[in-house]
């Protein structure tokens, strides 16, 4: 099947209002102009009721089915924010915003969602209420926590919840996902070392944080390697590495900063352990000092396996069930976790071709995937709460 023939006919007016939101990029919670056409819309479309400023600059928009009889809710949810990354695509509607990028493809689901929104308002035919959630600050990862500290799943009662992806790793006209951990838990860990600064001639009067530096970074290798099953998951990246300014110097101070992804609680936990150990350790061991600092609460994203199962039955009708992969888990984030800790859902991944990665200056979501978006989104409504 098929694409809902409705949304065949809606393809170029949400591509227009796709290509809009990627000429006007915003970032974190800093999304007002993408929430206030988000919530305009979806007035326009004759939503029950839309809340604006959940979360900040969220907003979540209700849809009643013909019937309510059933007395079940089913949240839907999209990313609205950018990223800091200037556009390298050349395309006619590139971003107008300089330093500002929709290079995560959240354009393309905040149009699908306010797609399904339209059909969803002019159809009704499920049993059953839709709200539909757009969130702030998927990016930084504190977006989706926000929201339901504002009550999102109580205010509306939502029962079970679904996100989906773009996914440039993947063909058009395919979806993918997994049971059970599909995407990882995110930490950021900064070491701050302290050393003694001297002349760079006489390192014998000083103690070099750089050097204690270097074997930290190495000796963070040894987690995944040595301490860690090696039939689990874990990534220690340093990103950051922060130390003297001048050539004959030995600095005071040294610091690093990366992160940690692991795919379950238990390696998360004794991956901090040993990061400690490894920092205050080393540095013991060449006469400086260090502090370890771990921060973030983004977890495991956990696909329920009921959900999963159905999610994946819905994108079937639409690609056909040999253009759903089962996917290996990926040590990316994605805050949608937090929601899927409160209600059972899926998370899903949407083809959009390969092609340059996201966070990559050259990204750029592709239309030609919006009915299938659209249809699933609006095929797993009306599945969940028939009619
Ligand atoms: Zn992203
Ligand atoms: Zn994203």
């Amino acid at each position: 099947m098929p694409i809902v023939n409705r949304v065949a006919a809606m393809h170029e007016e949400i591509t227009a209002w796709r290509r809009d939101l990627h000429a006007h990029p915003e970032i974190g919670f800093e999304v007002h102009r993408t929430a206030g056409i988000v919530a305009e819309n979806l007035k326009a479309f004759g939503c029950d009721a839309i809340v604006a400023g959940i979360g900040k600059t969220g907003v979540v928009g209700l849809i009643k089915g013909r019937r309510t009889a059933s007395g079940k809710v089913v949240g839907l949810r999209a990313d609205m924010d950018a990223l800091p990354i200037q556009e390298a695509t050349g395309v006619a509607y590139a971003s107008r915003m300089p330093g500002k990028m929709h290079a995560c493809g959240h354009d393309g689901h905040t149009a699908m969602l306010l797609g399904a929104a339209k059909y969803l308002c002019e159809t009704r035919n499920f049993d059953g209420t839709v709200v539909v959630v757009f969130q702030p600050n998927e990016e930084g990862l504190t977006g989706s926590l926000t929201m339901l500290e504002d009550g999102l799943m109580e205010r509306f009662g939502i029962q079970q919840i679904y996100g989906m992806h773009t996914s440039p790793t993947h063909e058009l006209g395919t979806f993918a996902l997994c049971a059970g951990p599909m995407l990882a838990a995110c930490d950021k860990f900064t070491i701050d070392i302290a050393g003694k600064g001297s002349h760079a001639g006489r390192p014998q009067e000083g103690v070099d944080p750089v050097v204690v530096a270097a074997q930290i970074i190495m000796a963070l290798q040894t987690i995944a390697s040595r301490n860690i099953n090696p039939l689990d998951s874990v990534v220690v990246s340093t990103c950051v590495v922060r130390a003297g300014e001048a050539f004959n110097i030995i600095p005071q101070a040294a610091t690093l900063i990366g992160t940690i992804r692991t795919l379950s609680e238990q390696v998360r936990r004794h991956t901090h352990a040993r990061l400690r150990q490894i920092a205050l350790g080393t540095a013991a061991l060449f006469e400086a000092t260090a502090e370890a600092t771990l921060e973030g609460d983004v977890p495991v994203t956990i696909n329920d396996a009921e959900k999963t199962k159905f999610a994946q039955a819905v994108a079937g009708e639409i690609v056909g069930e040999a253009n759903v992969k089962h996917m290996r888990p990926i040590m990316g984030a994605e805050d949608f976790s937090h929601m899927l800790r409160k209600a059972p859902g899926a998370f899903i991944m949407l083809g959009n071709g390969i092609g340059p990665g996201l966070h990559n200056p050259g990204y750029n979501f592709n239309d030609a995937a919006i009915p299938l978006g659209v249809s699933y989104w609006i095929r797993l409504a009306e599945a969940a709460m028939p009619a």
